[in-house]
């Protein structure tokens, strides 16, 4: 099996993209668009996300193995467990298995609708990330990653109860750890300090988005749920009106904290493409990151 760990290599920083299930023809060309254009530059994996409570369900494992067998890419699906009975998430990892899928990110997920409303487990499902993850490796030879939240999760109350969840949905039997998003590097770099002072070594891995217009930085606000730092929005606010600017900046803003990233040892960079390749590919160019870039000694 080629684990996504496996992928990782000592000493370097590699780079791997998140793409969403396309929901109509049209979203399908320009998914393949990116997949092809990404492609080239050799990333580690690509994801694919799966929809609340099963919306995606037969697109993320049609995209995933499509992946698997029209690419040199490695695939790595997305797996929620919202209003699944726990028959169903078999059948759907027997679905993926049958699709040559071995890596699968293993989320609790959302209620549909309203992602903070009343989580309510399916009577038959599972009630935590960690249950899913021993269920996956129950059931084949698959390598399973979990979610991770530098910012905290919106539903924690206490950051350190959080990362004694983390650890444990990691020692349940998960390879890595992928973060939400953040723009300030500490919240990621202190995340990792917490686990490493619970003994806790699996690679973590940041989510990058490249912040390329206002709507993409109202959309890490919303994925991240904390407001943009000051020092962000001191640089972007005043472009909001010349959007070649507002780009350019957040292009370099984007390749800054991916230096400071790398410079502090980090295996990987998650790239959330929302299904473009470009400001991926601007900001892997910028890094060199097609090669993968050598870590400080
Ligand atoms: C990298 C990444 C990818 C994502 N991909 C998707 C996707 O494809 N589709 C989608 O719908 N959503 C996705 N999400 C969003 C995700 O569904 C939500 O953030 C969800 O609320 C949390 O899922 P989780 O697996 O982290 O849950 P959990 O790890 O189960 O945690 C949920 C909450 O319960 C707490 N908790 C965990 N374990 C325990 C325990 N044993 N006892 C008590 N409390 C506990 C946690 O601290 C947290 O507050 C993704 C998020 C990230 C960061």
């Amino acid at each position: 099996m080629t684990r996504v760990v496996d992928r990782l290599q000592p000493g370097r920083t590699v780079f791997s993209v998140e793409f969403f299930p396309p929901r109509n023809d049209d979203e399908e060309q320009i998914l393949w668009k990116a997949v092809r254009e990404l492609e080239p530059l050799d990333p580690a994996y690509v994801s694919v996300t799966y929809g609340a409570g099963g919306s995606s369900r037969d697109r993320t494992i049609r995209t995933v193995g499509r992946i698997a067998q029209e690419t040199t890419m490695l695939p790595m699906a997305h797996l929620t467990g919202v209003d699944h009975s726990k028959d169903e998430l078999r059948h759907v990892v027997g679905s993926l298995a049958s699709e040559g899928i071995q890596n699968v990110l293993a989320i609790r997920g959302d209620p549909p609708g309203d992602p903070m409303g009343e989580w309510i487990p399916h009577p038959d499902g599972i009630l935590y990330a960690d249950e899913l993850v021993r269920l996956i490796r129950s059931w084949g030879d698959f390598s399973v990653g979990v979610a991770a939240f530098p910012h905290m999760h919106p539903r924690s109350t206490d950051i350190e109860t959080e990362t004694d969840h983390l650890v444990n949905k990691i020692r349940a039997g998960s390879d890595f750890a992928v973060a939400q998003l953040f723009l300030q590097p500490e919240y990621f770099l202190r995340l990792r300090d917490r686990l490493a002072a619970r003994d806790c070594h699996a690679p973590l891995l940041p989510g990058v988005m490249p912040i390329t217009t206002p709507k993409v930085l109202s959309k890490f606000q919303h994925l991240a749920g904390v407001p943009v730092p000051t020092e962000v929005s001191n640089v972007l606010d005043p472009l909001v009106e010349d959007p070649k600017a507002f780009r350019a900046a957040g292009i370099e803003l984007s390749t800054k904290l991916c230096e400071r990233l790398i410079s502090e040892g980090v295996p990987g960079l998650h790239f959330y493409s929302l299904n473009r390749a470009k400001a991926t590919r601007e900001v892997v160019d910028n890094l060199g990151l097609a090669e993968g870039v050598l870590q400080p000694a």
